[in-house]
């Protein structure tokens, strides 16, 4: 009878812990996503001002994709390569 209250203690703890195991991971992942996301910036090449990746101003710069803080910031770069 005790050794049976033993098996059924024990199954509840594995699968507590397989339980736990399963909801942990994604939400984990996505944790660690979301992290990245906010810390990930960087720096206009123009006005040195520093924005995260996700809002840039995307533009192509003499055959390389550079990131502005905005559309006028990317105009004046390439404006100031020309001369
Ligand atoms: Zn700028």
């Amino acid at each position: 009878m005790v050794r049976l209250l033993i098996y059924i203690v024990l199954l509840y703890v594995i699968y507590s812990l397989v339980k736990r195991l399963l909801l942990s991971g994604p939400k984990e992942k996505r944790k660690k996503d979301h992290a990245g996301m906010i810390s990930e910036m960087v720096q206009d090449p123009f006005c040195k001002t520093y924005i995260p990746k996700n809002e840039a101003y995307r533009a192509i710069v003499g055959g390389n994709e550079m990131l502005f803080c905005s559309k006028e910031c990317a105009e004046k770069y390439k404006e100031k390569l020309k001369y």
